[in-house]
């Protein structure tokens, strides 16, 4: 399988330039120059390993297979994930819960995060790349801890991970401040999350920090979510969770599914319509958005226009005004690298651009775009756990609430349920009516105590936990700390 960028298709690269470049030349996100053609039922009776090996195995042929059955076990197999790799809830009749939350850090970039570095390792390998990698990452929370928790005690692999001072919650930086492992580092930055991200790009445009590094041998690279590397790994639960519908009787083998996902930068949906295109039987794919509802938007109108408020919601990961992954859907819509390179280039000038009539259309035949502020996820909270006695987060709330929008009762439609209740627990606890405090394991007790719902063990322990890392600094200092990482 060869890859392409969405922004010059006359590119080719293999599996492992992609993952271990991230970013076409050009700008752009790599794609697969195909779609490999496979049918649902070779998935039927298959491990939760052995569906994503089987998945990997289509698309990252220059990979040794052995080493994807290896890395797919220790991703996923006995005794990862608490033994639930892939749960499925069934909230209603016909209105099923992936819970894609059972991983070490709680929220459903584990997923990603606990295979693509190893993929990264073994794309070295495979490329004959014997020097140091260097991961920086800037977050606002979610995404550091996914990434320090793959990335720990990788070989030829260090990584450091900024977040705005004050900017996250309690959990979160908890979460990150207690990681162990010898090549993990933790740092707050002085200032917001803007100021953060602003930090962490201008190292990776520094080109006098990168010679520098070039001389010992050591590289710079990202975790985020464009890398082809990260996506890969989501389309396996789209296989997975549809041959669980089949054998446990919830829908005919062929039947439609919907799927409706709550989105940010459109890499997990997307995995969606990866799967689809492969052959899975998917029906529809709801995009499911907060108050930031730039893709409810996209897909009535056509028109993406980032000129707009920018809400903080009680669904942070979702507060996101450009999703990137989007780019990759209008490529395979419209297999014209040179419009997407248009649209980009607009979007990055005037922050807007409209997509052609027919290209909505076509991409209207599967996406559905709806959205949920916070009155209407907490309200969607308490109606969930009131009526069918199901707990879930405020992302997954915007979930229940699009695909309500989007279907009716008749059709077969699974929700993703993207983070444990007890990652935003102060905000949940609201929701459900009690009386609201702004001490999280206060609110995580309390939660429990409720609604009978067990806290994650990863959780529970945090406050027991040895702080590690509790180091404030200037953004100015950031280079300085990638040379001597
Ligand atoms: C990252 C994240 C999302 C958004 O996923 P995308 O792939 O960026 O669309 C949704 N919910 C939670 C809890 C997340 O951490």
């Amino acid at each position: 399988m060869e890859y392409t960028s969405t922004r010059n298709d006359a590119l080719r690269v293999s599996a492992s330039e992609a993952i271990l470049k991230g970013l076409a030349p050009d700008g752009g996100l790599f794609v697969p120059v195909e779609f490999p053609q496979v049918k649902p039922e070779e998935f039927y009776g298959l491990t939760y390993p052995q569906t994503a090996e089987k998945v990997l195995r289509l698309f990252l042929t220059d990979y040794d297979p052995d080493f994807l059955k290896r890395a797919v076990e220790e991703a996923y197999g006995a005794g990862c994930f608490s033994g639930k790799a892939d749960f499925l809830a069934r909230v209603e009749e016909k209105l099923w819960s992936l819970e894609l939350w059972h991983g070490p850090t709680c929220a459903f970039k584990d997923y990603a995060l606990q295979l693509m570095p190893k993929l990264l390792v073994e794309a070295k390998r495979n490329l004959g790349d014997t020097g140091t990698t260097k991961i920086l990452v800037a977050t606002s929370g979610d995404t550091g801890k996914a990434a320090l928790a793959g990335y720990a005690g990788l070989p030829g692999i260090r990584i450091a991970v900024f977040y705005p001072n004050a900017g996250t919650s309690e959990v979160q930086r908890l979460q990150m401040a207690t990681q162990e492992g010898g090549n993990v580092a933790v740092y707050a930055v002085e200032g917001n999350f803007d100021d953060t991200q602003t930090g962490v790009k201008h190292v990776f445009a520094d080109t006098a920090l990168a010679r520098q590094l070039g001389q010992k041998n050591e590289r710079l690279s990202s975790a985020n979510s464009i890398n082809w590397g990260r996506l890969v790994p989501q389309i396996v639960y789209y296989f997975y969770s549809y041959a669980q519908l089949v054998a446990q009787n919830g829908i005919a083998a062929g039947d439609a599914v919907d799927y409706c996902v709550p989105t940010g930068n459109f890499g997990d949906i997307l995995a969606g319509y990866y799967a689809k295109r492969m052959g899975l039987p998917v029906g529809r794919l709801i995009c499911a958005s907060n108050q930031n509802n730039v893709l409810t938007e996209l897909l009535e109108t056509g028109r993406y226009d980032v000129r707009r408020p920018f809400y903080k919601t009680e669904s942070p990961s979702m507060d996101i005004l450009v999703s990137s992954n989007l780019e990759r859907l209008l490529y395979h819509t419209t297999q014209d690298a040179g419009a997407v390179a248009l649209w980009m280039q607009q979007l990055a000038q005037d922050g807007v651009y409209t997509l052609p009539e027919n290209v909505l259309a076509k991409i209207q035949e599967t996406f559905f775009g709806a959205c949920a502020d916070d009155a209407q996820g907490r309200a969607e909270i308490r109606a969930r756990f009131a009526q069918n006695g199901y707990l879930c987060d405020t992302h997954t709330a915007v979930a229940f609430c699009a695909a309500r929008t989007a279907i009716s009762s008749e059709d077969p439609c699974v929700v993703l349920s993207t983070a444990s209740p007890y990652k935003f627990p102060c905000a949940v606890l609201g929701a459900l009516g009690e009386e609201r405090t702004a001490d999280e394991f206060d609110a995580m007790r309390r939660l429990t105590e409720k609604t009978g719902v067990p806290v994650p063990e990863s959780l529970a322990s945090l406050r027991e936990k040895e702080i590690r890392f509790t180091q404030v600094i200037d953004k100015n200092e950031m280079p300085e700390i990638a040379l001597l990482l």
